[in-house]
């Protein structure tokens, strides 16, 4: 286990940092963790960019517009570090991961660029920049279960609802993700330590828990435990177990490795969500094959129907690629299809950008932006027509919601959500991690009306 640093630098204490995060759970997730070590040093956060002492950014690398948003922001940073020198500029993540070298030769103001793998040493690396300079810290793969940055303190966004890593990295190539050359390969952390962790957040009050892996279906493929290899659907029935959770969550299951089993956790297990993220990115067979996800639209509408059956309820979510390299019309026909089929509750919707360092970068046939954008169109109004039906169907019904806290346009107006994740907006103040009924008044295509019922 990584050690965590009691406070030891004074001149330190009382300093003011900020953390900017760009991209995934998995990010926001080690940003929590970097909050956790720099208030453990005696830092504290402030929302104030302009007035902090130390300014991290956890990047992303999964975009194009990630890299230029990051550049963007280093530059308006680049005045800030003139007027005073004595400010630390950190960047981290998986932009850093991939280029480091690069954000130190575009950016030379920065003090600090750490790698995925070393967030827990980001207390370590101020002090080095504080005496030597500048310094570039990348690549210490995380190589056992002892080494999950969920055994670091975390400052979390909320304290009711927690992240948890189950997994980190990756063995699998989808040809368009850049994810395994910056996360690594695949590590499970230990079941005992997954429901250790569930049981001390349950004990500081956290209600609900989101699993985090990137393939959580092979959760467990590296442990053994008892002569068995522990699979994701004992680790589902575990955590709840855990007294005090009443939500779970997970992300992500990869649909050619999501079976019965988990299914079957799901519908037993009532704290967990009837909720389901499955990522098609294509419906097209020849796209699927050239991004190397491993099945075909039948397989997985297949996968899809037998988690609706077996799991009443299930409100699922995907993510879907527009404009691959050599996609036809026929191509996304195909994908439209198969979202008409597929009824999705809500699609998140991108069109394809080459990462450098991923084969998809390297394909010929890029589409043009014209024709990828006449296609997204289409897609998203397709999936918002869908969302509008799924939701409408929810009219009338009365929802167990969980407050997040007051809307974010008008503060009379609480904002929760419902076991399948949808966000649920009421009259009222109510204390956020409070658990409410809600009949459903009125539906859009992204969120719910609801009022309080007792
Ligand atoms: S499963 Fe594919 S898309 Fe997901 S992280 Fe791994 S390589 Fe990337």
């Amino acid at each position: 286990m990584p050690a965590v640093r009691t406070p030891r630098s004074p001149a330190r204490t009382g300093l003011t940092y900020h953390i900017r995060t760009f991209g995934c759970q998995m990010n926001e997730h080690d940003s929590e963790r970097i909050s956790g070590l720099l208030a453990a040093d005696g830092m504290v956060s402030t929302p104030e960019t302009a007035a902090a002492d130390v300014i991290v950014l956890n990047t992303c690398t999964i975009r194009e517009n990630a890299d230029n948003k990051l550049y963007g922001y280093l530059g308006a940073l680049r005045a800030v570090k003139n007027e005073r020198p004595d400010l630390k500029i950190l960047v981290g993540g998986c932009s850093a991961q991939k280029d480091g070298d690069v954000v130190m030769e575009k950016a030379p103001w920065v003090d600090v660029v750490f790698g995925t793998h070393n967030v827990h040493r980001v207390v370590d690396l101020i002090d080095h920049a504080d005496e030597w300079g500048p310094i570039t810290e990348i690549w210490e793969e995380t190589s056992s279960a002892d080494d999950f940055p969920s055994y670091l303190p975390a400052q979390r966004q909320t304290a009711h609802s927690a992240w948890v890593t189950i997994a980190i990295g990756c063995d699998n190539s989808c040809t368009f993700c850049i994810v395994p050359a910056v996360r690594g390969k695949e590590i499970s952390r230990r079941v005992g330590d997954v429901v250790g962790e569930v049981k001390a957040l349950a004990a500081e009050g956290v209600t609900e828990v989101t699993l985090l892996g990137q393939n959580v279906n092979s959760y467990g493929r590296d442990l053994e435990l008892n002569g068995r290899r522990p699979v994701f659907a004992d680790l589902l029935r575990q955590v709840g177990a855990v007294d005090g959770i009443r939500r779970i969550r997970y992300t992500s299951p990869h649909p050619k490795d999501f079976r019965e089993d988990v299914a079957e956790a799901m519908a037993d297990t009532p704290a967990v969500c009837e909720q389901l993220h499955l990522p098609l990115q294509s419906g097209s067979d020849r796209i699927l094959a050239a991004m190397h996800r491993g099945y075909n639209s039948e397989r997985f509408l297949s996968r899809l129907a037998m988690a609706r059956q077996i799991v009443p309820d299930l409100s699922v979510s995907t993510d879907i690629i527009v404009g691959f390299p050599g996609e036809t019309d026929e191509d996304f026909e195909d994908t439209m299809r198969v979202v008409a089929t597929a009824r999705f509750d809500q699609a998140f919707t991108f069109q394809f950008s080459p990462r450098p360092g991923t084969v998809a970068a390297e394909l010929d046939g890029r589409i043009a932006k014209s024709v990828v954008q006449a296609r997204f169109d289409r897609l998203v109004e397709l999936q918002r027509a869908i969302s509008l039906e799924s939701n409408q169907a929810m009219v009338g019904r009365v929802e167990e919601v969980l407050v997040e806290g007051p809307s974010k346009k008008d503060p009379e107006m609480a904002t929760a959500r419902t076991r399948g994740n949808k966000p649920v907006h009421a009259p009222g103040r109510y204390e956020p991690g409070s658990y409410l009924r809600m009949e459903i008044t009125r539906a859009s295509p992204h969120h719910l009306m609801g009022r309080v019922v007792t």
